[in-house]
């Protein structure tokens, strides 16, 4: 029996079937916005089709230049820009699978200087004054949006997702912190609805009754000025009698100042708001946000009466999402971490999308995991990410692999980075790895140090050895109030209540967290990393929608302990944080009450504390205990004693602990073993 009867259940729209309730939602790639990747466009969502996804719905398309999200970026206004997008559809039915197109005009969210928006008010997240619409304008753009749709079913598409959510020109039609017109589409909600309203009513009448049109409707806008529920409620409702095959939630505009997709955001955390429209509609709802395991999907279909779920980077994870769990192997589902780091993260770089604990996705046609026509004996040494991506792959390829690690667990790096409040999805990677290598049959050897003489039996050693924190040159140093961040977050050593952290990178910030979050409160119902009321709370959403935006004062928690937060650089910390998560751990730390300090020179650390000169004065951190982060170095001598001698390779931190990054080891490890 099936453990997920209602998640691989058919949905029948009347005039076709969807073969079960998971929706790929869309997710800008970078591959849409120029013809020669078209191919490589086609074979990542064919992979997701031959994993039985029910409906994938495409990256954002423009409807025309002005509506761009960047120059250059893909657009489907033209009969001959069909043909490449026929590629895509034939790949994606091809493999019995379904595809939707989606039609996303950014407004004043598109980073070029040819943007339009209803009043002309500046977003606050681009740099270009977007032009007041006319009334032509607007006309134009509703035809723009009916002539894309109609090329979009010539391309062979099955429907089209029209984007009215996330802050995109629709949205920003709706509402009055973007909208201060006063002619027939602006004023009352009515009006305001209008432009919505115009472009459904007109799609439908283009494309006929047979063609899937689903509608991304911003549900919760997160923002001052923005709907209320009452709004929103009319606005689905008017959507449901134009015809709209499927409503879908939005959550949060983009320059909205509350997560909702990283990896502090709940699981499932926004599934109540599409729980809250189904009395008043009855056409088929799809939520969306954090929902990343087959159980927690099952688990909202089975009881919030919602229709489907929206998974994006889950399946960018892995593409055998829905297969595995049709398999019942949910455990060989390599989970997305929600880390962005190789996703969203690329996509505000202007860099192809990917997936940190997947390589291969978008890179599909580049990198090929092929089976060897020589399986050879190779040790793999280190069982972190690159060890154990390595060892993973090697395996798949028929080699025999036997993977040694000196510690008492797999995961190296990985292991401190679960144990940060918020971030214990890391564990789902480590898990993944180990059934892969039960399944594979790899050797594993835990608690082993190996030595060069254990190695020479081996065809092939890979040296993932992985980093160990950087002893900076600093005056007290081995004084007892410094603990190393890796003795800290494995719990030997137990911060006072008053506290320096030397070093505001990546890890920094994770101290940071790790301190001053409020203990006391972990691991209970008020969990803000766990339980979506208290999240909601933390962060002032209002969870019955009543105020605008359903914004209301946030209640930050505050640090139990006083923290200090240091870096040599003069200019803001966490300045190396990521596009998309470095701005909430930024805030976070802040609103907990965290003082940082930039530029600052660390004299020596000694009884009194942490003595630092900044701006040339000099001063005494009265501290408890001062916490090393400041980066790490390589951890390679047995490369060094090993790589005259025979074959061996190095990747991951043992070979570069600068930017140490497991997006990096992790492709490194997967890359080597394609070769061997
Ligand atoms: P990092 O980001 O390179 O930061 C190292 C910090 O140590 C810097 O703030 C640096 O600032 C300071 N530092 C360097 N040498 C020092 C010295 N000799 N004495 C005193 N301070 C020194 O390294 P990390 O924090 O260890 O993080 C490692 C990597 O892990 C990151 O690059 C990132 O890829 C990954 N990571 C990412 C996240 C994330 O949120 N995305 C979280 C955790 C880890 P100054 O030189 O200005 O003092
Ligand atoms: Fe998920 Fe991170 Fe991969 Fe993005 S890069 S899909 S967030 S695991």
């Amino acid at each position: 029996m099936n453990n997920y009867p209602n998640l691989l259940k058919p949905l029948d729209l009347g005039f076709t079937t969807i073969k079960n309730r998971v929706l790929m939602g869309s997710m800008h790639t970078g591959l849409e916005d120029r013809a020669k990747n078209y191919q490589k466009l086609a074979t990542y969502f064919a992979k997701r089709a031959e994993g039985q996804v029910g409906l994938i719905v495409t990256g954002g398309i423009s409807p025309n230049i002005r509506a761009w999200t960047a120059p250059f970026g893909g657009f489907l206004k033209y009969g001959f820009q069909v043909k490449r997008h026929k590629i895509v559809t034939n790949a994606v039915h091809q493999a019995d699978g379904k595809i939707c197109m989606q039609i996303l005009h950014t407004g004043r969210y598109g980073y070029h200087p040819f943007i339009l928006s209803p009043s002309g008010i500046k977003s606050p997240i681009t740099p270009f004054k977007p032009k007041l619409m006319s009334t032509k304008d607007i006309e134009k753009q509703i035809q723009s949006f009916v002539n894309t749709s109609k090329l979009a079913q010539e391309a062979g598409y099955d429907g089209v997702e029209i984007m009215g959510s996330e802050g995109y020109l629709i949205n920003q039609f709706l509402t009055e912190r973007t909208n201060v017109r006063n002619d027939q589409w602006g004023g009352s909600y009515e009006n305001r609805t209008r432009f919505a309203r115009e472009i459904v009513e007109r799609v439908r009448q283009a494309v006929g009754t047979d063609f899937i049109i689903i509608f991304r409707l911003s549900m919760l806008d997160l923002v001052s000025q923005g709907s209320t529920w009452e709004e929103v409620v009319f606005l689905a409702k008017e959507l449901e009698k134009l015809g709209v095959s499927i409503i879908n939630t939005g959550i949060g505009w983009h320059e909205a100042r509350i997560p909702t997709i990283a990896t502090c955001v709940p699981p499932a955390a926004f599934s109540w708001v599409t729980e809250k429209m189904r009395p008043h509609v009855s056409v088929p709802l799809v939520t969306t946000n954090r929902i990343n395991t087959p159980e927690m999907a099952e688990q909202i279909l089975s009881s919030q009466n919602i229709d489907m779920v929206s998974m994006a980077r889950p399946l960018l994870a892995d593409p055998d999402f829905v297969k595995k769990a049709m398999d019942n192997k949910a455990d060989e589902i390599n989970s997305c971490i929600g880390c962005n780091q190789a996703c969203l993260d690329h996509v505000f770089k202007n860099k192809r999308a990917t997936c940190l604990v997947n390589p291969l996705a978008c890179y599909e046609t580049d990198y090929k995991i092929e089976p060897t026509s020589q399986s050879k004996k190779c040790a793999v040494i280190g069982g972190g990410p690159a060890g154990m991506s390595c060892a993973a792959t090697l395996a798949e390829r028929g080699h025999q692999v036997t993977l040694y690690e000196a510690s008492d667990k797999l995961g190296g790096q990985f292991n401190l980075a679960a144990n940060i409040p918020g971030k214990d999805e890391f564990f789902k990677t480590i898990r993944y790895f180990k059934t892969q290598f039960a399944k594979l049959g790899v050797e594993v050897k835990l608690n082993t140090k190996v030595a060069k003489d254990d190695l020479s039996g081996f065809d092939e050693v890979v040296i993932a050895t992985g980093v160990k924190p950087r002893y900076p040159n600093i005056l007290g140093i081995d004084h007892a109030k410094v603990i190393f961040y890796d003795e800290l977050i494995r719990k030997e050593k137990v911060a006072g209540k008053k506290v320096a952290i030397i070093g505001a990178g990546g890890i920094g910030f994770d101290v940071g967290e790790f301190l001053s979050e409020d203990n006391s409160l972990h691991g209970t119902s008020d969990d803000i990393y766990a339980n979506p009321q208290a999240f909601c709370k933390e962060w002032g959403i209002d969870m019955n929608i009543e105020a605008e935006g359903g914004l209301v004062q946030a209640q930050h928690q505050r640090s139990p302990r006083e923290i200090y937060l240091l870096q040599r650089k003069t200019g803001k910390p966490g300045k190396t944080l990521g596009k998309t998560t470095g701005w909430i751990r930024r805030m976070t730390l802040t609103k907990r009450g965290v003082k940082s300090l930039s530029g600052c020179n660390y004299d020596k650390i000694d009884d009194q504390g942490l003595h630092i000169t900044r701006n040339e004065k000099t001063e005494i951190l009265d501290v408890d205990n001062v916490i090393i982060c400041a980066g790490q170095v390589s951890v390679n001598s047995l490369y060094e004693e090993l790589k005259d001698t025979q074959s061996c390779h190095i990747i991951g931190g043992a070979e570069f602990a600068g930017e140490l990054d497991a997006k990096r080891a992790i492709k490194q490890g997967v890359l080597l073993a394609a070769k061997l």
